[in-house]
């Protein structure tokens, strides 16, 4: 089996009982998660403990190289497993394989994630990231519409309105044209 990013002999995959058996290449330090042995390893462990989810933008090297699998040959597909994280890692449609180039598994375990990469790709999961996706990026588009000043003031205004029992009055007062007018 060879790497799919720089095509160096994947040895033996690492095996502890703490760590997920992972083949880590000795020529770039990418990790190529094997489905089967790594779920047989998640069964044979207590549940794992909460991810955390923290929006994380830190800089990771994310190769862009078409890579194919290295047991089934076919192309992997890229996907986002983090809110935030601007790398993508790659899996295999056919047998579950799944891609970290160095700084993304480092992210992972860091995350506490490396212990549930077969969650990463399962429809809740990808859900919750597009919703954390959508999110930043309409912050982003508001905060450059707005300016900083006044969207910091309009969600202070909302956050007021939120749970203010006349809140369908106040906002009936903001949007009339003449408030003092019958
Ligand atoms: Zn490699
Ligand atoms: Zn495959």
């Amino acid at each position: 089996m060879q790497c799919p990013n720089c095509g160096t002999p994947l040895g033996a995959p690492t095996l502890s009982e703490s760590d997920p058996p992972v083949f880590r290449c000795s020529g770039c330090q990418g990790v190529w998660v094997d489905s089967n042995a790594y779920l047989a390893w998640v069964a044979a462990r207590p549940a794992e403990g909460a991810p955390d989810l923290t929006p994380d933008d830190t800089p990771v090297s994310d190769t862009q190289n078409l890579k194919l699998c290295p047991t089934c040959r076919r192309f992997l597909t890229r996907y986002h497993i983090l809110p935030g994280a601007r790398f993508s890692v790659e899996r295999c449609a056919h047998c579950n394989g799944v891609w970290f180039d160095a700084d993304e598994w480092a992210t992972a375990v860091r995350h506490k994630l490396h212990d549930q990469v077969n969650r990463l790709f399962t429809q809740p999961w990808q859900a919750q990231i597009r919703a954390a996706e959508a999110q930043r990026s309409l912050e982003r588009l508001y905060l450059e519409r707005f300016g900083a000043e006044d969207y910091a003031r309009v969600r202070d205004v909302r956050a007021w309105l939120d749970h203010h029992p006349q809140r369908a009055t106040l906002l009936a007062f903001l949007q009339a044209r003449d408030p003092y007018t019958l």
